[in-house]
């Protein structure tokens, strides 16, 4: 549990406790596999799937009466008795046990087949939450912690316990607890009611069941299994719902503009009432708390515990620099005893002045702006500009083939039709014949075997595993040259009614020193709603498909692969800004030729794909690339407005916006920030983040990937490369055995829905990583910025071998999980300061001494 820190945004975080559940194992101990710390490690997976609606209920109430007594304990003690044992190790300890139990509690709201046990599983996370806010506003804790810091010899602490200590101290001063009482109560009272309220906001939307019916002239343009798979109204018409495996394909594949906009206008008037009162209700409480903190605004707040460190960055970054004074702690807050040293600051390549050394963008350093992500957004805007100059040639074509009017604009349901149309024609992408080539069985098998190679890891399947539906497998992984067990993961790939309803990752069990000094493994969940297979045919997968799967698998293996002492810096647990990073970087294996080919496999004949589809598919990577990356950054400057601006109108904001930086208009009557599922989902303020972070994972897969190898071995065609021996069993429908490898021979019509994978309500991106505190956890200012580094002897020096790379990767990035600033860690593995140079080229935009490329 986050003690001291349980803000709203962390709503969605899995924590749990120590309540004693029964039919638990003894630990079974093996050797340590953290050679600085020298534990054994505990191989139990505590986790249960078992409980009952009633049970929930009654062991949510144990939980929090057991870890209260802790707090209880800790916050009574005599300050002449405080000591690292009575007050740290104590907090620490009851956090890895509430954590995992608080898990068994509440995740089975998101997946559980049982609408009773989702009900008891929401109720328990609603109480959990409000328990959180209660124990984060301890100040008897709190004060004790203070003691210590004050009393403690500096360099009696372990590093990692020295930040923990820090981070505690910083936690507590962001809830206030420095200030007077009154204003304490104020913040707790606004705390519980946010978190309420974000609970509220994400379940509106996902019990949303509004359905469109149709009839399949309407529908004119998506395939026959699509059609197939919709169910029928009364009159016979067929229903489509504002679900991702109806809305992305539609809005992509309809060639019924009517049809489109109906749906679109429909998706973007989701919980429009409800949700936009909540909406504003957050958006003023997150500002009067931000305020009573002595911070200008929430996002000053939130930003505090990222990379960027301020507003004023973030607009930079987004290509809007604020004329505001540098934002932060005002001088109430900074009048406080001094408790922690100056922060990390990374040197942003996109900050004037910060400009890493060996930057080669050429670009002004100097001045307000330009900056180099000014440089961004302004070469964005013309590439968009001829992007939509494109769509509107194709549309207009269109509509006189079709006969239909030409309006002359690109309208809201436009966009994705004829960015599909765009890869369709200007790069002969033909998806649906692609996906012939990803069943789900290859894939996963591809997939699992590359990162195996990649990691140093083997995953093996385990058979008769309890889990919650029978859709899901559970695997255990191994570190492959020592052969110790450091976590397991589950897989749960296909959508079902009441589950979860986008791709994200869970972390169900922190990987980190539990309280006998043992290392308790680290268990994950991998939750997405991918094409369900037919009887007919197996799961066949969208290429953006496996892009999300490879990226959703990344963070699983974040949460495995991470060391740290300390459940509140285990795995994810990184800075907000920093942590799709490593996934990110990891959709790149998914653009190359290699993992591409181990990764597919024709359905019906075993065939590779096609080396000229392949090449198409690759260089189709650089389609659309302005008018994607302008939609970001309208998203992320609607997030920034509301929550720097507390006047400003959701709609109004986005609609503006999106006329301004996208040149489409917002449909009129929608409130697109109503189903924006990130403002309440612990994004808030920080949506930027996914093209931050995207800037870190480039330049590291092009310096040392791209230069080094991307995979560790090479593979013949033909052979089966020595990780992809996975002795899993994937079945390839729910409820029956897997067909085996025959059965991808088989003829067979292709049956699955159509599906668009997606984390986002928008398609915008990936994923919502469904786990961890947005900021409580993470990128705390750290004195000394890299002068602890010394302490560390984990961190190693990256290797400069193309076969050691990914170890690399593991031992630099996904190791430290958030017992490192980031920055630390991206310098370790760079071997330099990051630079920008990567992330523009992505784009297709030019730095000076580089090309562009498609990457
Ligand atoms: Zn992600």
């Amino acid at each position: 549990m986050r003690q001291l820190e349980q803000s709203e945004e962390e709503q969605i975080e899995r924590g749990a406790a120590s309540a004693p559940l029964p039919a638990m194992k003894p630990p079974a101990v093996c050797a340590g596999d953290n050679p600085e710390v020298a534990t054994p490690c505990s191989v139990v997976n505590y986790l249960r799937w078992d409980l009952s609606a009633q049970q929930i209920g009654e062991l949510t109430t144990q939980l929090i009466e057991q870890t209260k007594r802790v707090y209880d304990q800790v916050g009574a003690q005599k300050f002449e008795d405080v000591s690292y044992e009575s007050t740290l190790k104590a907090l620490a300890d009851v956090e890895v046990s509430y954590t995992v139990q608080r898990n068994i509690l509440d995740f089975p709201q998101h997946v559980s087949p049982s609408k009773d046990i989702r009900t008891a599983s929401t109720e328990a996370d609603k109480k959990l939450s409000e328990f959180d806010v209660e124990m984060s506003m301890r100040q008897d804790v709190y004060q004790r912690v203070v003691w210590l810091q004050e009393k403690i010899p500096k360099d009696s602490l372990r590093p990692e316990a020295m930040r923990y200590l820090e981070r505690l101290i910083k936690l507590g001063r962001r809830n206030g607890l420095h200030l007077p009482e009154e204003t304490q109560e104020k913040i707790k009272n606004i705390k519980k009611k946010l978190s309420l309220l974000c609970i509220d906001f994400n379940k509106n939307l996902n019990e949303d069941t509004t359905f469109l019916p149709f009839t399949r002239e309407e529908l004119g343009g998506l395939p026959e299994d699509f059609l197939n798979s919709l169910e029928k109204t009364e009159d016979e018409k067929l229903k489509v719902t504002l679900k991702y495996p109806h809305y992305f394909p539609l809005l992509k594949k309809c060639h019924v503009p009517e049809t489109r906009r109906k749906v679109e206008e429909a998706f973007n008037c989701r919980c429009k009432e409800e949700n936009c009162a909540i909406l504003r209700e957050l958006v003023a409480l997150r500002a009067q708390k931000s305020s009573l903190l002595g911070f200008r605004t929430h996002a000053d707040y939130v930003l505090e515990m990222n990379m960027a460190k301020s507003s004023q960055v973030v607009a930079t970054f987004l290509g809007n620099p604020l004329a505001l004074p540098p934002s932060g702690p005002t001088e109430r807050h900074l009048g406080l005893p001094k408790v922690v040293g100056p922060a990390h600051v990374l040197a942003h390549p996109w900050i004037p002045g910060q400009e890493a050394k060996g930057s080669s963008s050429g670009l002004s350093g100097s001045g307000p702006a330009p900056t180099p992500l000014d440089e961004l957004a302004k070469k964005l805007k013309p590439l968009g500009e001829q992007e939509r100059a494109v769509i509107l040639e194709l549309k207009k074509a269109e509509c006189e083939q079709r006969g239909l009017t030409f309006d002359g604009q690109i309208n809201a349901w436009d966009m994705r039709y004829y960015m599909n149309r765009v890869e369709e024609t200007r790069y002969s992408v033909d998806q649906n014949l692609l996906k012939e080539y990803f069943p789900m069985e290859v894939v996963t098998r591809g997939l699992l075997g590359i990162y195996q190679e990649l990691l140093g890891l083997t995953f093996d399947l385990e058979p008769d595993a309890t889990v919650w539906h029978e859709d899901v497998r559970l695997y255990s992984v191994h570190d492959a040259a020592s052969g110790k067990v450091i976590g397991k993961f589950y897989l749960d790939l296909y959508p079902r009614e009441g589950k979860y309803g986008h791709a994200a990752c869970f972390g169900l069990q922190p990987g980190c020193l539990r309280q006998d000094g043992s290392r308790q493994i680290a268990i994950a969940a991998m939750v997405a709603n991918f094409t369900k297979p037919t009887p007919d045919a197996p799961s066949l997968l969208q290429h953006d498909e496996v892009e999300t799967y490879f990226h959703e698998f990344g963070h699983v293996m974040h949460q495995l692969c991470s060391q740290a002492e300390f459940a509140m810096f285990s795995g994810t647990h990184v800075e907000r800004d920093f942590v799709e990073a490593p996934s990110q970087m990891l959709e790149n294996w998914v653009w190359e030729k290699e993992p591409l080919l181990r990764m597919s496999q024709h359905y019906r004949t075993g065939t590779a794909i096609p080396q000229e589809l392949l090449d198409k598919l690759i260089k189709s990577r650089q389609a659309n690339t302005g008018l994607f990356n302008l939609r970001q950054i309208v998203l992320a400057k609607v997030d920034q407005a509301l929550h720097t601006q507390t006047m400003a109108d959701p709609a109004e904001e986005y609609a503006s916006l999106c006329q301004e930086i996208l040149g489409v208009p917002a449909t009129p009557g929608t409130n697109m920030p109503a189903t924006f599922g990130h403002l309440a989902g612990g994004y808030d303020a920080q949506y930027y983040g996914y093209l931050w972070s995207e800037v870190y994972s480039m330049d590291m897969f092009h310096t040392r990937f791209k230069q080094e190898g991307v995979l560790s071995g090479k593979v013949r065609r033909g052979t089966v490369p020595a990780g992809e021996r996975v002795r899993d069993v994937l079945t390839l429908g729910p409820g029956r055995p897997g067909p085996g490898p025959h059965a991808l021979h088989c003829p067979g019509g292709v049956g699955a829905k159509a599906l668009a994978a997606c984390g986002c309500t928008h398609c915008a991106h990936r994923c919502r990583l469904a786990q961890g505190p947005s900021g409580a956890g993470s990128g705390q200012p750290r004195g000394g910025s890299g002068a602890h580094l010394g302490g560390r002897p984990r961190l190693t020096q990256p290797r400069s071998s193309p076969r050691q790379v990914g170890m690399d990767y593991r031992s630099c990035i996904l190791r430290p999980g958030g017992s490192e600033d980031a920055g630390v860690m991206l310098k370790l593995f760079l071997g330099r300061d990051p630079t920008q140079d990567a992330f523009l080229l992505s784009k297709g935009l030019r730095v000076e001494g580089g090309e562009a490329q498609a990457c």
